[in-house]
C-alpha cells in the first residue's frame, strides 16, 4: 500500500536580544559562567513582577511578518503550568489563546537539490507551507546531566530568555520538504539578525510531528513527535527513520493508535519512545495577571513592515535574473549578509569600471556596454568568489569579514583578469596577497612580478628556445603524441615563471610546430 507522509513542524527560535524577556539580566551570556546572569525575575523569586522586552517583541513582529502572518492587534500572555526542575516559577509565561500572529505561509522549492533552496521561477516546484502561529515566551534553565556522579546540574543563565515559537500545519510530504522549510527559516532569521540560529547551539530548535496516511483515506491519524533534533540532517534522518517505522507498523495491520512522543537518538540514528509522563499535556492555561495584554496599531505594524530587510529568497531571484547567477552561486552568495553585501558591491564596482573604460568609447551607451559584457563579467566574478576566494579564506581559517578584502579590490582584480593582464596562476596569488594584507591587486600584481607576459614577440622567443631545448619531445609530437604538448606547454609556462598567456603560448606553439 502507499502512504502519504503527514509533516509538520515546530520551533522554538531564541532571539539575540541584549536583556532577557522579562527582566535585564545580559541575555547575551553562552560564554558567561553558569549561574552569573541571573537575578529574582528570572530565577522565579516570589513578588517580582516581569516586565516584557519590547526588542523581543519587535523581534517577533518581524519574524512574523517575514512569514506573511496577520498579527495580532491585541495579544497577551498566558501561564503554562508545570513542574520540572529547570523551570522555578513552576509555570512558563508563554502565550495560549492570542498569540503575537497567526496564519502565514512560506514557498519554499520541494524539488530543490540536496542542501538548496532552490528556484522560485518555476510554479510547478513550488509549495505553500502554511504558518498556525507565531508566539513569544520565555526560556528554561539548562539542565547538564552528568552520569559519572549520577547527579544533574542546573544553569538558570538560559531562564528567562526570550524564545518564538513557530508552529506550521501539517503541509510538508517528505523529509526533504521539512528540511528544506527548516533552513529557509534558518536563513530569514538569520537575514532579520534577531537570533544566531545556530541549530546546535540550541538557537534554533525544532520538533517534527509525522504519521502515515493510506493513499485512500482522508482521516488524519495519531501522529509522533519527534524531539531532540539538532541539525538539519538530524531532521531529515529521524523523519525518514519514523516513516520507515510507522510503515512497518501499518503493513503489519497495527498502526499507531495515540499519539506519542520520541527522541531522536543521534548516536543509534533512531527515535526512541519517551516516557508518557513528558506527553502528557495538561498545563491548565490562565492569563498572566503580572502582564497587561498588548495592543499594536496599524502605524507600529506598518513601521515595523518598511523596515523589513530583502528575503534571503528574493535575493536568490535577484541575482539569477538580473545577473544570471546559476542558483547553486546565488544560494552560496546570499547565505549571509556580509557575502551578500560584498557581491552586490562589487557588481556594481564592476559595472562602473567597464562601462567607464576609455577603449569602451565609442561602442555603445553604458547600458549598452553592461549589457554586452555582464554575462561573462558576472561568471568570471560568481568562478572567482566561489572557486577561489571562498576556498583561501577557509585555507587561511579566517571569515570574509575578518579578511582584509574589500569588495572594491575584489572588482578590480576581476577586471584585471578579464583583461588578460594576469593569468589564472598569477591572480590567484595576488588573491591570496589581498586577503592577508588588503593590498591593491594592480600593486600586488607588479610586486609579486605576475603581470602576464602577453607580448607574441616575447612568448614567441620563449617557445623557440624550448622547441631548441626538447628536440625529442617535439619530434614525438610531430611524429602523432599529441599529450606532449603539454609538457612542452609546461615548459613555456616554467621559463616564463608563469607568466606567459597560456592561451596564446598553447596557439602559437601549435603553429610552430605545424
Ligand atoms: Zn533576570
Amino acid at each position: 500500500m502507499k502512504y502519504k507522509q503527514i509533516i509538520g513542524l515546530e520551533f522554538h527560535i531564541q532571539l539575540n536580544t541584549r536583556s532577557k524577556m522579562f527582566c535585564d539580566c545580559n541575555n547575551l551570556n553562552e560564554d558567561e559562567l553558569p549561574n552569573t546572569a541571573v537575578c529574582p525575575i528570572c530565577l522565579g523569586h516570589p513578588g517580582t513582577l516581569p516586565v516584557v522586552n519590547k526588542k523581543a517583541i519587535e523581534s517577533g513582529i518581524r519574524l512574523a511578518l517575514a512569514l506573511n502572518c496577520k498579527i495580532n492587534k491585541s495579544t497577551k500572555f498566558d501561564r503554562k503550568n508545570y513542574f520540572y526542575p529547570d523551570l522555578p516559577k513552576g509555570y512558563q509565561i508563554s502565550q495560549y489563546d492570542q498569540p503575537l500572529a497567526e496564519n502565514g505561509e512560506l514557498i519554499i522549492n520541494h524539488a530543490a537539490p540536496d542542501g538548496l533552496a532552490g528556484r522560485l521561477d518555476k510554479e510547478e516546484e513550488l509549495k505553500r507551507i502554511r504558518i498556525l502561529r507565531v508566539h513569544m515566551e520565555e526560556d528554561t534553565a539548562k539542565m547538564i546531566h552528568s552520569k559519572q556522579e549520577s547527579k544533574s546540574l542546573i544553569d538558570f543563565n538560559r531562564s528567562g530568555s526570550p524564545l518564538l515559537e513557530i508552529v506550521t500545519y501539517p503541509d510538508m510530504r517528505s523529509s526533504r520538504e521539512a528540511k528544506t522549510f527548516a533552513q529557509e527559516l534558518q536563513l530569514i532569521v538569520r537575514e532579520l539578525g534577531i537570533s544566531d540560529a545556530d541549530m546546535e547551539k540550541g538557537h534554533l530548535r525544532c520538533d517534527a510531528n509525522i504519521s502515515l496516511l493510506p493513499e485512500n483515506d482522508q482521516e488524519l491519524n495519531p501522529k509522533t513527535e519527534i524531539k531532540n533534533i539538532n541539525s538539519f540532517k538530524a531532521l531529515e534522518r529521524a523523519l525518514d527513520f519514523e516513516i520507515r517505522r510507522q510503515m512497518l507498523l501499518w503493513e503489519k495491520g497495527n498502526p499507531p493508535e495515540k499519539q506519542t512522543t520520541r527522541g531522536w537518538n543521534d548516536k543509534e540514528q533512531e527515535t526512541v519512545e519517551q516516557r508518557g509522563k513528558e506527553v502528557e499535556k495538561d498545563y491548565r492555561y490562565f492569563p498572566e495577571p503580572d502582564i497587561p495584554p498588548l495592543k499594536f496599531s496599524d502605524d507600529y505594524i506598518n513601521e515595523i513592515k518598511s523596515l523589513l530587510p530583502e528575503m534571503p529568497q528574493s535575493k536568490r531571484k535577484r541575482l539569477m535574473e538580473e545577473y544570471g547567477f546559476s542558483p547553486e552561486a546565488s544560494k552560496i552568495l546570499t547565505a549571509d549578509q556580509y557575502i551578500d553585501d560584498f557581491t552586490e558591491r562589487a557588481l556594481s564596482e564592476l559595472a562602473e569600471w567597464i562601462t567607464t573604460l576609455p577603449e569602451m568609447e565609442g561602442q555603445g551607451t553604458r547600458v549598452q556596454i553592461w549589457k554586452d559584457n555582464k554575462k561573462k563579467l558576472v561568471k568570471l566574478l560568481s568562478d572567482w568568489l566561489i572557486n577561489k576566494l571562498l576556498p583561501t579564506l577557509e585555507k587561511q581559517e579566517i571569515t570574509l569579514k575578518e579578511s582584509k578584502i574589500d569588495s572594491e579590490n575584489f572588482a578590480e582584480l576581476i577586471s584585471i583578469i578579464y583583461q588578460n593582464k594576469v593569468n589564472s596562476a598569477g591572480a590567484s596569488k595576488i588573491l591570496e596577497e589581498m586577503v592577508k594584507t588588503g593590498i591593491d591587486p594592480s600593486q600586488a600584481m607588479v610586486e609579486l612580478n605576475v603581470e602576464q607576459v602577453d607580448d607574441e614577440e616575447t612568448i614567441e622567443s620563449i617557445i623557440d628556445s624550448v622547441i631548441k631545448q626538447f628536440p625529442d619531445q617535439v619530434d614525438e609530437y610531430k611524429s602523432g603524441k599529441e599529450p606532449v604538448i603539454n609538457f612542452l606547454l609546461g615548459q613555456v609556462m616554467k621559463q616564463s615563471q608563469g607568466k606567459a598567456n597560456p592561451e596564446k603560448s598553447e596557439k602559437i606553439l601549435k603553429e610552430k610546430l605545424k
